[in-house]
């Protein structure tokens, strides 16, 4: 399978009042059609891991390696261009502009890589189609629905064709329904297209929807877990296995 992202010995440290190790010697590999879900406590690094993954942050320490290149040998605008062409953000706020229309919002991957406006709208109408958003397309963030704003989020995500989409919490401000429609639309990307998805959830059955889980905890990776030939809900039951030891091992301090 073709590599798509390849991490190596990632170590973070916030140097502030007290130094802290927030990432210590993790590894990641990505390759197209798979479908990683990081999970963990709450303060365990998982954003900080997605942030170097994506290069939105960097490493004290370690390699990062995008299409097989080197992300610190690269110049600010090669990396910026994967940016916006080999990659789909997703965040649990949503990260829409307010004064621009879902459409403009959609768009902009496309206008950074000076896409002509018929292709832009093209693309636009018929991605808004398929995620039920097209009704909305030239109202406001503010003027739609919690669902409504996170598909079109998820609509710029893939305008581009990219090859990996990278999403922090995705559901954490979603209801159920509306999660499980969005893990949907990311379930069918890496099927057909095989479009790599990477995701943070806290959530088991959100994380039910991946092919690979790695569990972080203080800034290691502590288990890592291939769904294989599970179905869905064996998976599931799996994740809440390992999600639940804190839980489990606090019951027995009480025996
Ligand atoms: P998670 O997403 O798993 O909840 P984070 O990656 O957001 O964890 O944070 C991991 C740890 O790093 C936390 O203890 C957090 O307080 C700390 N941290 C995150 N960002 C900064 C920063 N900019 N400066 C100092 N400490 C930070
Ligand atoms: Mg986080």
């Amino acid at each position: 399978m073709k590599e798509i992202l390849f991490a190596k010995d990632i170590t973070k440290i916030y140097d502030g009042k007290h130094k802290v190790k927030v990432l210590n010697d993790v590894n990641m590999t990505v390759n197209e059609g798979d479908f990683v879900c990081i999970m963990g406590p709450s303060g365990s690094g998982k954003s900080t891991f997605l942030n170097v993954l994506s290069t939105i942050d960097m490493p004290t320490e370690g390699t990062v390696r995008i299409n097989g290149q080197s992300v610190y040998d690269m110049s600010e605008e090669d990396v910026a261009k994967i940016r916006y062409k080999d990659m789909g953000f997703v965040f649990q706020d949503f990260n829409l502009a307010d004064t621009l229309t879902i459409r403009e919002n959609i768009g902009i991957p496309l206008v950074l890589d000076d896409t002509a406006k018929e292709e832009i709208d093209k693309r636009t109408e018929k991605l808004a189609k398929e995620l039920d958003i097209y009704e909305v397309l030239d109202s406001f963030p503010s003027e739609c629905s919690g669902g409504q704003r996170q598909r079109a989020a998820a609509a710029r995500a893939l305008i581009a064709n990219p090859k990996l989409i990278v999403a922090d919490e995705p559901t954490g401000s979603l209801d159920t329904n509306n999660s499980h429609e969005l893990l949907e639309i990311f379930k069918k990307r890496n099927e057909e297209d095989g479009i790599a998805i990477l995701m943070v959830t806290h959530n088991s059955m959100i994380a039910s929807y991946a092919k690979k889980l790695v569990f972080l905890r203080d800034g290691k990776i502590d288990e890592t877990l291939d769904r294989n030939k599970l179905t869905q809900k064996e998976f599931f039951y799996k994740i809440v296995d390992i999600t639940s030891k804190e839980s489990q091992a606090l019951f027995d301090n009480m025996d």
